[in-house]
């Protein structure tokens, strides 16, 4: 056997660190650091489950998504001031640049500020100057993703809309929507939202398929026009469905410790990416939430290189994937103006 050859290929944790990443999905305050929030709490007098960091994982490991979303509205209130936001974002910047992340696009869920009485300026402004300490000082591209939960209906789903639109000045550069698929994923109302958001030149996503049936896919790619898919993983349920994801080459943005802790699949063997990888799907690697989960990308990373026994040759082509599935930036957004 040739050890040096074995060792060449071996696929670590350093290894995966080293090599520049895009994330694709990550919620920015699934990604907050949770020392930070426990201080935020404080500060800001708000009542929060966890007083522990030692508690702060198992919280959010709630092995259901319509719990764990309950437990996740419970950061919100814990963000008011522009310094909050600036704060949060350059500390996820930060632990993301040491991961080796050189290009992201954080999900924001604006409404669910805007709705506590939190000022539209206050959010951006935070934002924007996270986004150009991201660019300035580490050398990261941030695209912003402004996304919307279903549960809150198609009146805060236009709202996230107006909003998203206007944050295209600070950054923002897709529309999202999220949360627990449950029924009337085929209201039309959906269909104008979603145009409204394509004509603004905002790219689209949609978690779809996480927990829901393979038909929320095909509505998000057929009727709503999306350009990569959240999550996706209940395609593995319908062949046709699958085929029609690799034809077309839709990216599928994939959050291996996610579905496992949020109970979408029981572990990492059970988890479809590898089936999809091998059927020719356009496979990303993600982390959704790491700080709840208490994972990063390069972990994911590693964890599914394990399970399906990747090589180098093959986890680098799944980062390329990530990089050429990326959003660009809005037309009318120049990072320049940091
Ligand atoms: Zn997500």
């Amino acid at each position: 056997m040739d050890q040096t050859t074995d060792l060449d290929n071996a696929v670590s944790l350093e290894w995966i660190r080293a090599i520049p990443k895009a994330e694709l999905h990550i919620h920015l305050l699934g990604a907050i650091r949770p020392r930070t929030a426990l201080e935020l709490a404080r500060r800001h007098r708000v009542e929060f489950p966890v007083d522990s960091l030692e508690f702060w994982t198992p919280f959010f490991c709630t092995g259901n998504l319509a719990q764990f979303v309950e437990r996740f509205i419970l950061l919100f209130p814990l963000l008011r001031e522009k310094e909050d936001f600036e704060r949060v974002g350059r500390e996820v910047f930060e632990d993301l640049h040491a991961d080796g992340i050189r290009s992201v696009e954080p999900r924001i869920t604006l409404t669910s500020h805007l709705l506590r009485g939190v000022s539209e300026e206050a959010i951006g402004e935070g934002l924007a100057a996270a986004a150009c300490y991201a660019h300035e000082t580490l050398g990261m591209k941030v695209r912003w993703i402004v996304d919307f939960p279903r549960i809150l209906g198609l009146q805060v789903g236009r709202l996230a809309l107006e909003a998203a639109i206007r944050g295209i000045a600070w950054g923002v550069a897709g529309f999202d929507i999220a949360g627990y698929e449950g029924p009337g994923e085929d209201d039309p109302a959906y269909c104008a939202i979603f145009a409204r958001a394509r004509e603004a030149g905002l790219h689209l996503t949609a978690h779809a398929g996480e927990t829901g049936p393979p038909e929320h896919i095909r509505i998000a790619i057929n009727e709503w026009g999306v350009e990569r898919i959240g999550h996706g993983i209940q395609a593995s349920r319908d062949s046709d469905l699958a085929e029609e994801l690799a034809s077309r080459k839709i990216p599928l943005e994939i959050c291996p410790t996610s579905n496992i802790a949020l109970g979408a699949v029981p572990d990492i063997y059970s988890h479809p990416l590898e089936t999809f990888r091998q059927q020719g799907l356009r496979i990303t690697i993600n982390s959704d939430d790491p700080s709840l989960f208490g994972t990063t990308l390069s972990r994911e990373y590693l964890i599914a290189a394990a399970a399906f026994g990747w090589d180098r040759e093959t986890v680098l082509k799944i980062i390329e994937e990530g990089w050429l599935a990326a959003f660009p930036p809005h037309d009318l957004y120049k990072q320049s103006e940091c």
